[in-house]
């Protein structure tokens, strides 16, 4: 290896830092020119309107014989001219303040909304703080309840895997699925797999299959998926010819699914343009306003935003997370569902991208998340998510740290196993009724027990190919996958399916920010609008929701950490005496406290206290020293317990040791609070560690000084992982205190 003189040699600090996770991501200067600034770039148009005759002819100092594609269609469709001239002439701090101020309602504001232009809303949105668009977000989502979608997606579009994830991601409380294929032929079976796996969920659970976009709206008009969000806009209109599109032609596609009565939103989110080289040297944010405009003049139901595939570019630049809240915030002010991004990873670091996340998280939306990876990373086939399989455990413990509703709830495994066994006996019985594939017993199991594809060994991966090609051939609709459920024994699940058509005749889902409830019942902007107007307003989780945000699998009681600790009882601490005073100087007592030996058996570190028992007599025999284990009875305090044993034994010299493993050498004429050597890290504690102390305790004895111990390197979040058990165990030992006299014991294994 040569080494170049002329590098500088980085110092470790600084070697170290690099290291981390953050310094992964990209991190742009802004540069205008190439659309790489998140708000107000100087080459933003400053908002305007000018109406003459009913008609726009101009907007945001553009007049309308230089109007591009996007302006002419957000002119003649997208801004309320009976209420434009009023609201642009409102100053946009003004209305900024008014969008914080709880006594200012949501319905006045989106009503002056629909009158202003896209530079005029960009300019209102870009006064926002961080804390401020968590109020306004708050107050401004259509739906009251909020919600989540998943991504159920994987690397083999195994359909057995795909319905058992489904049904899983219900379980976990998803009210939207979206799929998608890695090999676009695969998507029809895909669609019917996830929305087989979903009716053994629950109830009204909306699922798409993400696909390009004549394909997408095929699947739809068979009924074999629900709803429908992938139709990009763009800011400017050459990304838009560019992908061979229209604002027109993409309304046009808005009414195709309108007119089958699917819920449909459209997918935009600032830096795509920049990304693909077309941002025209406007900001972000400005483009975005133009997207959402577009999308409230089409008629789409809602707006997936938020940065999505290009987050990270938006993530790339100063104030880039927060136009990315602010946009979703732009969409419930154009009264649109909000599905507020959170999709694509935007960053390899978790702080970054939880921080990207917590303020949509806490302010609530219409769904937090616009494709939560419910699969774990590698089987989700839009790439990784902000969120994946592997942080489900991490949202639900955020929802209970804040008493927030972020869509999620904590599923019993017992009830996962059996939905995804019966999510697979299910897509078993319709592929292999309507001629689809046959799947073999061992591949079911697997779909049932796999955590991802890599776990199946047996998947057939030309089936979905196959079963596809057979479902447009012989023209499946999901009126045959209902039969085909009926007819094998999933009631249930045919009803379910079944009750999803009929929502699309009866349209009450095509209302703003339309979801169902696990009752069919339909939640949206007309049913269960947002009433939030301060404190003591607006959404509250009902008594039965909070107590699912409130319970999580993992919370453990006083009673079942002594359920846990009765089966170490694999030795006994017999009373033989009440404690005396010795006189032999090589005497040196160990002091045990109230509940060890009693209802304490193992210590943190996960030893028996029995070993370490052993381990600090066989220290202090080392140097030739003789332990007796006394209990006290009367302090649950190490300092006082290693005192007095000190002032009980011949050589002055005492062991303390709680049932939890803490321990320390104390001497009789000290203070309590000043022992001479103390293991306070429980946790980290081996049996060596405690042969050395009982060492110690022997050289001290001995009147020597001993080159202290040191509790062992440690980077872990011990607290987090043993507080809870220690206050359990402290509860436990104060049970057990008494004012009884302290005890000789024996120890009989
Ligand atoms: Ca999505």
């Amino acid at each position: 290896m040569t080494i170049n003189e002329n590098e500088k040699r980085v110092i470790g600090r600084f070697r170290f830092m690099n290291e981390q996770a953050v310094n992964l991501d990209g991190f742009a200067t802004p540069a205008p020119e190439l659309g790489l600034i998140a708000f107000d770039s100087p080459h933003d148009p400053l908002p305007s309107i000018v109406i003459r005759d009913g008609v726009v002819v101009e907007m945001d100092g553009r007049g309308e014989d230089a109007f591009d594609a996007l302006d002419e269609f957000i002119a003649r469709h997208g801004i309320d001219i009976g209420i434009a001239e009023e609201a642009m002439a409102i100053d946009s701090l003004q209305f900024a303040r008014q969008l914080v101020d709880p006594y200012e309602s949501r319905e006045s504001l989106v009503r002056l909304a629909s009158g202003m232009t896209p530079a005029k809303l960009a300019e209102v949105l870009a006064r926002l703080t961080a804390a401020e668009l968590v109020i306004a977000m708050t107050k401004m989502r259509a739906r009251k309840t909020p919600s989540n979608q998943a991504h159920v997606t994987n690397r083999s579009d195994d359909p057995l895997l795909l319905a058992a994830d489904a049904a899983t991601a219900a379980a976990f409380g998803f009210r939207e699925i979206e799929t998608t294929v890695p090999v676009l032929a695969d998507a029809p079976s895909n669609a019917v797999a996830v929305s087989v796996g979903a009716a053994v969920g629950s109830p009204g659970v909306l699922v798409q299959c993400s696909v390009e976009e004549a394909m997408e709206l095929a699947l739809g008009m068979r009924g074999l998926v629900s709803y429908a969000e992938t139709v990009s806009l763009y800011g400017t209109e050459q990304i838009f010819i560019e992908g061979d599109d229209t604002p027109w032609s993409k309304a046009f596609l808005t009414s195709a699914y309108a007119s089958r009565g699917i819920k449909m939103r459209v997918t935009s989110g600032g830096g795509a343009e920049a990304l693909m080289g077309g941002a025209e040297r406007c900001s972000m944010f400005y483009l975005e306003a133009r997207c959402v405009a577009l999308a409230r003049a089409m008629g789409a139901q809602g707006v997936q935003n938020g940065g999505i595939d290009s987050a990270a570019v938006a993530g790339s630049v100063p104030g880039g997370v927060r136009s990315l809240m602010a946009e979703n915030l732009m969409v419930m002010l154009r009264n649109l569902e909000s599905c507020t991004g959170n999709d694509a990873l935007m960053s390899e670091s978790h702080v970054r991208r939880t921080s990207r996340t917590h303020p949509i998280f806490i302010a609530g939306s219409d769904f937090i998340c616009s494709g939560f990876g419910s699969i774990q990373r590698y089987d989700n086939m839009f790439g990784p998510s902000q969120w994946n399989a592997e942080d489900i455990d991490d949202f639900l413990a955020m929802q209970r740290d804040w008493g927030v509703d972020g869509g999620l709830k904590t599923a019993r495994e017992d009830d996962v196993e059996g939905l995804r066994s019966r999510a697979t006996e299910a897509v078993s019985a319709v592929y292999g009724w309507l001629g689809l594939g046959d799947f073999t017993a061992s591949w079911a199991q697997q779909a049932v027990d796999a955590a991802g594809s890599k776990d199946i060994a047996d998947a057939d991966l030309m089936l979905p190919v196959n079963a596809s090609a057979t479902i447009m051939d012989t023209n499946v609709t999901m009126l045959d996958v209902i039969a085909a459920l009926a007819e094998n024994g999933f009631d249930v699940e045919a009803q379910r399916c079944l009750d999803m058509l009929k929502a699309r005749v009866q349209g009450d889902y095509l209302q703003t920010s339309a979801i169902f409830d696990e009752d069919m019942n339909v939640l949206s902007l007309v049913t269960d609008p947002n009433d939030y107007a301060g404190p003591g307003t607006g959404y509250k989780p009902s008594i039965a929701r909070q107590a699912e945000i409130d319970t999580i699998r993992q919370q453990v009681s006083v009673d079942d950490l002594r359920v846990q600790q009765r089966q170490y009882r694999t030795f006994e601490l017999r009373v033989i005496g009440t404690a005396e005073t010795s006189h032999d100087p090589r005497d040196v007592v160990i002091g045990v406290s109230p509940a060890t030996g009693r209802d304490i058996w193992q210590t943190l570190s996960g030893l028996l206290v029995c070993d370490v028992l052993e381990e600090l007599m066989a220290g202090l025999e080392e140097e030739g020293c003789v332990g007796r284990i006394i209990r006290i009875n009367d302090s649950i305090d190490l300092g006082k317990i290693g005192l007095a044993a000190a002032q009980l034994s011949g050589s002055g010299i005492g062991i303390g040791l709680q049932g939890k493993g803490t321990a320390l050498i104390h001497r009789h004429d000290l203070a309590p609070l000043a022992n001479l050597e103390l293991y306070s890290v429980a946790p980290t504690l081996t049996a060596r560690l405690y042969r050395l102390m009982g060492i110690n305790a022997g050289r001290h004895a001995k009147s020597m000084t001993p080159e202290p111990m040191r509790n062992p390197y440690s980077d872990e979040a011990i607290e987090a992982r043993y507080h809870t058990k220690v206050v359990a165990l402290v509860a436990i030992e104060r049970e057990c205190s008494s004012n009884s006299a302290s005890e000789m014991l024996e120890m009989v294994k």
